[in-house]
């Protein structure tokens, strides 16, 4: 990866993008302290991959336990707490999905119309719709670190899982690409929570 701009990059849509999945993964919490009231920042552990982050070069921090981090005769005991709570959960939260068999959905494209696959990803928002039958049926949006994608639930998959689709709440989608329209799209044959259900 060509050498990036700092300032450049911090402020680009791509990292406005990965900054707010970043949030969403850690379920809108500061990822040591745990709190949810504050303003959050997506900080960056190392600058190594700068433009090209994996989720453990970064952490969600709200404004308290950021501010002390930049203390620098605190890091070090702070690099230790992190390691203990955020990153390791962020890192157990990453093994289960690659064990998952699942596709990034960045990874989601026009090359893949009409592959069954599996994805990951925490859910931004639910718009209720009506099937051209009047049954109820959904939109879902869903975002991991690389994009955020839609899910379209239909209504017999709606009926079975609705009570899965929770805005903030990580969930399992598996069903096939469509890819047709401009944005490909997911069509979901099943939906779960439980990332081992996929680990085949
Ligand atoms: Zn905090
Ligand atoms: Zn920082």
């Amino acid at each position: 990866m060509a050498r990036v701009d700092y300032h450049t990059y911090i402020e680009s849509d791509e990292w406005k993008f990965k900054a707010k999945a970043m949030r969403w993964i850690a379920g809108n919490r500061c990822q040591v302290c745990n709190s949810s009231g504050k303003r959050l920042d997506t900080h960056h552990r190392t600058y190594d991959n700068l433009g090209n982050e994996t989720p453990s070069d970064l952490i969600v921090l709200c404004e308290d336990c950021h501010e002390m981090y930049h203390e620098t005769s605190k890091q070090v005991k702070f690099e230790r707490t992190l390691d203990l709570f955020g990153v390791e959960r962020m890192e157990k939260y990453l093994e289960e999905i690659k064990n998952a068999n699942t596709f990034m959905l960045g990874e989601i494209d026009k090359a893949m119309h009409g592959k069954q696959v599996n994805v990951v990803g925490v859910v931004t928002s639910i718009q209720p719709r009506r099937s051209q039958a009047g049954n109820p049926m959904a939109f879902v949006r869903i975002v991991d670190i690389q994009a955020e994608r839609e899910v379209i639930v239909f209504p017999r998959t709606y009926d079975t899982y609705r009570s899965l689709l929770t805005e903030g709440h990580l969930i399992l989608v598996r069903g096939k690409v469509d890819a047709q329209g401009s944005h490909p799209k997911i069509l979901a044959d099943t939906i779960s929570n439980e990332l081992s259900s996929y680990a085949t």
